[in-house]
């Protein structure tokens, strides 16, 4: 098996081939920061955490770019109402975002830009594209101009009508086209703004990302992703940019998004108010058992979340956490996915079937009675977690000393009856290894055998068959 995506922009699950061998380039549209992060947002962070571990245990050197929207209207508006300042709101936003996703277990991207950071570099991406003939001024405004570009909805499949109706776009006098969109807008006041040839303003949310990731990764690179919703305007607006900046060079090769995490059937947004935060549910869940819970449905497929659902990853969680405790003192095998797990996860994300391959897995593992057997089954479900993100706390500190009934019966008797199996095992080679001593006449090896497993309460009888053994 070799890795295989589904690329929005071609409809179909793919073949996996970097542009460059061995190298990967993915960019991730990440979060405007001008809230807490709900558990939707949480869904493309978790879900490309999951490709970037799979893509760096493949072997590949993999660069991956996250962006912080660091200007936006929504921002303006948050602050103002907040009676914060910018700076304050983004910087406690952001650090909010970091922390609720490293407990989601999300390593963080190799490079975070910040589109603060990038306005140079938009203001002369808007240049080219003025210059080249892609976009005009009007009224303090640059706009795209679609008409310039004949391909210009290919990625989301939609026409102009659709477009127009469909997203919402702003009708404005000054368009010439009412799918013309924003590159750059006018600042009053004290609203954030740079100066630029155009006048003083601010960039639109498009042309970030086409500079951000061009800026780390190139005009051309690998894979580019993001939740569905964001396939129109915003993607297909960076394709416009990019593309007709750089005279037509591809853009991004691989287009991965994830489907809805939805509420009751809804999609979770902060218009429809009915969101959690993931910081609510942190209190609530152990920040694994969201995320397992999250990787409970193939990305592309809609996630329906509920609390029974969470509860249900959580005593999937107990169960293997349980198992682990059991083999605490068994060493691990080598720590390494098994390739069932590699393969589900090679297969366009596959995170149920990958799951499913974890628990057995642990079932295993729980029935096992052979220590070198019990070696690799630890080694392999340890390995199988972690290319998940999961598995990453040690058992004790999972139970936090409160191991729940049902598992606390098998922690218990599991691991007394796998002491008893070692007794028995261990009883066997010294009855064996003292029948040898009598062989060979070493009498004194031979009593001192029998008088040690005396002193733990064993006591052997010779008998015509051979020396059976007894509990005092
Ligand atoms: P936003 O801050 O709204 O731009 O969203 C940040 C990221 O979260 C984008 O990639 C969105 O596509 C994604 N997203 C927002 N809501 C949901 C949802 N309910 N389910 C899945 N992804 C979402
Ligand atoms: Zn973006």
């Amino acid at each position: 098996m070799t890795l295989h995506l589904y690329n929005t922009a071609h409809r179909a699950k793919e073949e996996f081939v970097p542009l460059r061998p061995g190298k990967v380039g993915m960019y991730v549209c990440g979060p405007t920061v001008y809230d807490l992060a709900h558990i939707g947002n949480a869904r493309p962070v978790v879900i490309f955490d999951v490709l970037a571990r799979l893509l760096r245990h493949l072997g590949y050197d993999l660069t991956y770019v996250r962006n912080i929207t660091d200007v936006e209207d929504k921002i303006i508006a948050a602050a103002e109402a907040n009676g914060e300042s910018i700076e304050a709101l983004t910087t406690r936003t952001t650090k909010a975002f970091h922390d609720d996703m490293a407990a989601l277990n999300a390593l963080p991207p190799d490079i975070e830009p910040r589109a603060t950071e990038h306005i140079g570099g938009m203001i002369a991406m808007i240049e080219t594209l003025i210059r080249k003939g892609h976009a005009y001024t009007a009224e303090g405004h640059v706009l795209f101009d679609v008409n310039s570009m004949p391909d210009y909805g290919k990625l989301s499949g939609r026409n102009r009508d659709d477009m127009i109706a469909g997203a919402r776009v702003e009708v404005a006098p000054y368009k010439k086209d009412p799918a013309d969109f924003v590159l750059w807008k006018p600042s009053t006041g004290n609203m954030p703004g740079w100066e630029s040839p155009f006048g003083r303003g601010r960039p639109g949310w498009h042309i970030e990302c086409s500079v951000m990731s061009e800026a780390a990764l190139g005009e051309t690179f690998d894979i580019h992703g993001g939740g569905r919703d964001l396939i129109f305007p915003h993607h297909e607006n960076e394709v416009a940019q990019s593309c007709c900046a750089h005279d037509g060079a591809p853009f991004a090769r691989y287009w991965v998004h994830n489907g809805f995490l939805t509420v009751e059937g809804d999609k979770m947004s902060k218009s429809l108010g009915n969101f959690r935060t993931v910081r609510e549910l942190l209190a609530d869940a152990p920040g694994e058992a969201l995320r397992l819970n999250m990787l409970s449905a193939q990305y592309r497929q809609p996630l329906d979340w509920t609390s029974e659902g969470v509860a249900r990853s959580k005593k999937s969680l107990d169960r293997i956490y349980s198992t682990l405790l059991a083999l605490n003192n068994t060493p691990s095998g080598t720590i390494e996915p098994t390739n069932e797990v590699v393969a589900a996860l090679e297969d366009d994300l596959n995170t149920p079937l990958a799951l499913s391959a974890l628990y057995a897995l642990a079932k295993k593992a729980r029935r096992s009675i052979d220590p070198n057997e019990q070696a690799i089954l630890k080694g392999q479900l340890i390995g199988s977690g972690h290319i998940l993100g999961l598995l990453e706390i040690d058992p004790e500190v999972w139970f936090h000393g409160e191991i729940p009934d049902e598992e606390a019966e098998y922690v218990n008797i599991d691991v007394s009856d796998h002491l008893d199996v070692q007794i028995n095992e261990e009883i066997d080679r010294l009855i064996n290894e003292r029948a040898d001593a009598k062989k060979n006449k070493n009498f004194a090896r031979a009593d001192e055998i029998r008088d040690n497993l005396k002193a733990d309460g064993i006591i052997l009888e010779d008998g015509p068959g051979g020396t059976t053994w007894k509990r005092a």
